[in-house]
């Protein structure tokens, strides 16, 4: 009976003692007990064998845990590298793309940006490909000169632009007129077609994303064409750049009807502009008809 007693108490502390939360003495007492018991010995073992299962699963679990994690990670970045990799390829295909153009032409109008203080600019002006207007500007020492002429009216008009003072000289089938008027003129910089260069990269950007760009010529001049289609159908606005200089041959705006193009081009000479070029006509000619000093 004693002994049956004794296998109950060491039972009881049995998972304490597997846990090795029991003390040295009670230890020496247990291990003294098993190993003269047989019963008790192989309970210790099954409760050893089955704390070890547990553990293992466990341990299967962490690592099924663990390889389902890895693998979640792994799609994961998978699926980010595809998305950056076909965002790479949408920028270097559309706007990438687009940006190196822009740039190249930023960087060689500006050479001409810089001339332009001497400059002669033609701008002409056609409508179902018969030219209706030609605007010539002459841009020397701080003076400017405008020839507007209306082919189909047969009206030329030259203007002077001085610093304190500008003249019309009128030339029209009645007669011709020069109008003085004196007044403080801000002598601007040409109007070289810019609008296409930005000063920020964002500039350039967004600009990138508005237009679409092809090639083709202007009067054999290799162009790149930008594109653009605005919100009213079928309006669409065509600008030819030269390749080589950066500068605006030409503008078309293509109307919603077949034909219905509104044709603008544009030629430049730099540096040639002349004193003779900026003389004024023989004043004798013309009828002063006002004068506001
Ligand atoms: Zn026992």
């Amino acid at each position: 009976m004693k002994e049956k007693n004794d296998c109950k108490i060491v039972q009881d502390l049995l998972p304490n003692y597997i846990d090795k939360l029991t003390s040295k003495e009670t230890n020496a007492y247990i291990e003294e007990h098993i190993n003269g018991c047989k019963e008790c010995k192989k309970i210790l073992d099954d409760m050893q064998k089955d704390i070890q299962l547990q553990e293992k699963k466990l341990e299967k679990k962490k690592v099924k845990y663990i390889k389902k994690y890895n693998h979640k990670l792994r799609v994961l970045k998978t699926t980010l590298l595809s998305i950056i990799l076909v965002l790479v390829v949408l920028f270097i295909a559309f706007p990438g793309r687009n940006i190196v153009i822009i740039k190249s032409l930023e960087d060689k109008f500006e050479v001409y940006e810089q001339q332009s203080d001497n400059v002669y600019i033609k701008v002409l002006e056609y409508d179902d490909s018969n030219l209706q207007l030609t605007y010539e500007n002459y841009y020397k020492d701080n003076m400017i000169k405008y020839v507007l002429t209306n082919l189909e009216a047969d009206i030329k008009v030259t203007q002077y632009v001085y610093p304190n003072e500008s003249k019309e000289f009128i030339e029209e089938p009645e007669g011709k007129r020069l109008i003085t008027e004196s007044r403080e003129n801000n002598i601007e910089l040409p109007p070289l077609m810019n609008y296409f260069y930005n000063d920020s990269f964002i500039g350039t950007f967004f600009m990138s994303m508005d237009y679409k760009i092809t090639t083709s010529d202007v009067n054999g001049k290799d162009c790149y064409v930008f594109s653009r289609t605005y919100a009213k159908p079928g309006t669409k606005i065509d600008i030819y750049i030269e390749k080589d200089t950066g500068l605006v041959l030409q503008s078309a705006q293509i109307g919603q009807t077949e034909g219905d193009i509104a044709l603008t081009q544009y030629e430049y000479s730099f540096g040639t502009v002349t004193d003779e070029d900026m003389q004024e006509p023989d004043v004798t000619e013309f009828t002063l008809v006002e004068d506001n000093q």
